[in-house]
């Protein structure tokens, strides 16, 4: 099945908002015109509002980087689904590696993050991935199948029919090293297996799976080339305009 490309940027804890604004005053012209393809931002909470109002109209959906899971209540420091419904947030990543290692998110935590974003009808997108050291132990399937089924247990196919997994190597995010792209496409394979045995083989063919960890205009056509490989959600490469656009569009400028 053709699934519709989606490429993500990930801005972690970067730009302000005069930054965010002349990011995508660049960046809208660079990508006019994609129809064949889903393309997001996720800035800073900060920026969110002045990224709501510079994209209207434009092909560029707008993502938040984390969310807790109350709707409201004393969580000094917290953002809520229903704030980031209410600005205009399309996409929430969840469980990025960064939060499960740097701030002890589990996949418990996480699975009730799910639910509320669902509840809000934004669309998650639930990020797995092996640490080196998992790897290097010939653990990486069975820390992606407990990540998949901790971390969505309890919904159904109809639940998470917008679900988007990001299959995310910690030891490729943020490194330079990139996974290759046999190597991501077996891990892509394998969860999309995990979600067929979970939520039934339409679910699972339907279900978008990108790959991030250092994706760069470079690397990108080749992932992109693997029959399980949905897109990518991009980090450093995404803070520049230029590079992400390179990336939004592939196979399209060469
Ligand atoms: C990420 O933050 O999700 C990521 C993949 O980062 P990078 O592209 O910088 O490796």
């Amino acid at each position: 099945m053709k699934r519709r490309p989606l490429i993500a940027g990930n801005w972690k804890m970067y730009k302000t908002v005069p930054e965010t604004l002349a990011y995508i005053e660049t960046f809208k012209p660079l990508v006019a015109g994609v129809e064949d393809r889903d393309i997001m931002l996720a800035p800073p909470f900060t920026s969110l509002d002045a990224a709501e109002r510079a994209l209207e109209g434009s092909n560029i959906a707008l993502g938040a980087q984390n969310c807790h899971y109350a709707d409201e209540g004393a969580f000094t420091g917290e953002i809520s689904p229903r704030m980031l419904a209410d600005i205009g947030v399309t996409y929430v990543i969840l469980g990025h590696s960064e939060r499960r290692h740097l701030f002890g998110e589990s996949n418990e935590l996480i699975r009730k993050k799910v639910e509320s974003v669902l509840r809000y009808e934004l669309i998650p997108i639930l990020c797995i991935g092996e640490t080196l050291e998992e790897r290097e132990a010939g653990k990486t399937l069975s820390v992606l199948e407990s990540q998949l089924k901790e971390g969505l247990a309890g919904f159904s196919a109809e639940d998470l029919k917008n679900l988007v997994i990001a299959y995310e190597p910690v030891w490729a995010i943020g490194t330079g090293k990139t996974a290759t792209p046999e190597q991501a496409q077996e891990a892509h394979a394998f969860c999309r297996k995990i979600l067929a045995e979970m939520f039934g083989e339409d679910f699972s063919e339907r279900t978008r799976i990108l790959y991030g960890g250092s994706v760069k205009p470079e690397n990108v056509v080749g992932l992109m080339a693997r029959p399980d490989i949905d897109g990518a959600l991009v980090g450093g490469a995404s803070l520049k305009p230029d590079s992400f656009a390179k990336i939004v569009n592939f196979g399209r400028m060469e």
